[in-house]
């Protein structure tokens, strides 16, 4: 069981209905401990001023969505190295709790999915050299095989972890339910992460059948994920975040009254 002040609203889940500033009074009107905000919305409302009005309304960031991309071209793009740089500075001034890391999927034009990986790797080492002078942690979200191709070729847990053993302190992974609870090594995975490595949990639900690959997912309750033994295991492992409540549904969510869909997320989190 969930309450509010252990929620905190990934931005997305509200995208088409309000900006940031509409976001955090929003978080702050229903009790949600904090926000995560997409750089989209940082940007508009600048990360100074959003870090004044996130201060000010009592909220922590859980996050800042998102880094990463590495693979726009081969080798490795100085262009994704500085949007990262830049991704990192603003999670600092924000205060986020870690940068959440998407890292992008196949090079246009190749069919080298062992060298996106590479360039992906050589990208986390660059950006986690910077973010150490920053204090920024790096959490590498490992995303449902689905989107090997187009968003990120790290795809498992334990893709990512082998990703941060070799890679050392400052990094590890933010653990979407969505996108890992399919996966039979789950669990063993998140025990093996630990504290240090535990850095975000993202929730939402699996509906049956999805009708979009992106942009069809469920509310916590309405699909088949086991959201509460997902969530008791990072946190018999040391994790102490709040849980981020990051819905994308184009034909429902996005639709609805969004004091409506927070309602629906409190009233939801008490089954979490
Ligand atoms: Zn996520």
């Amino acid at each position: 069981m969930l309450t509010a002040q252990q929620l905190s609203l990934n931005t997305a889940t509200v995208r088409s209905q309000w900006n940031l500033r509409q976001a955090i009074e929003g978080c702050a009107r229903h009790g949600f401990g904090g926000i995560s905000p997409w750089r989209d919305k940082l940007e508009e409302l600048g990360a100074e001023t959003a870090a004044r009005l996130i201060r000010d309304a009592g909220l922590s960031v859980s996050g800042l969505c998102r880094g990463g991309w590495y693979t726009i071209a081969s080798p490795l793009d100085q262009k994704a190295i500085d949007d990262n740089k830049k991704a990192i500075d603003d999670a600092a001034t924000i205060g986020a709790g870690c940068l959440v890391m998407v890292v992008g999927g196949m090079v246009p034009g190749s069919k080298d999915i062992a060298g996106a990986r590479e360039i992906v790797e050589e990208g986390l080492t660059r950006s986690l050299e910077y973010a150490r002078t920053c204090g920024v942690k790096i959490a590498i979200e490992p995303l449902h095989p689905m989107y090997a191709a187009d968003r990120a070729c790290v795809n498992t847990m334990r893709q990512a972890l082998d990703i941060c053993d070799r890679l050392g302190p400052g990094i590890g992974v933010a653990v979407d339910v969505y996108h890992v609870w399919w996966d039979p090594e789950v669990e063993e995975q998140i025990d093996r992460a630990g504290p240090e490595r535990l850095m975000a949990f993202h929730i939402c639900d699996w509906l049956v059948p999805t009708t979009d690959l992106l942009l069809d997912r469920g509310m916590m309750g309405d699909g088949v994920i086991d959201i509460p033994k997902l969530r008791s295991r990072v946190e018999v492992n040391g994790f102490k975040g709040l849980n981020e409540v990051e819905i994308f549904s184009a034909n429902n969510w996005w639709k609805r009254d969004a004091d409506e869909v927070m309602r629906t997320i409190v009233d939801r989190a008490v089954d979490c």
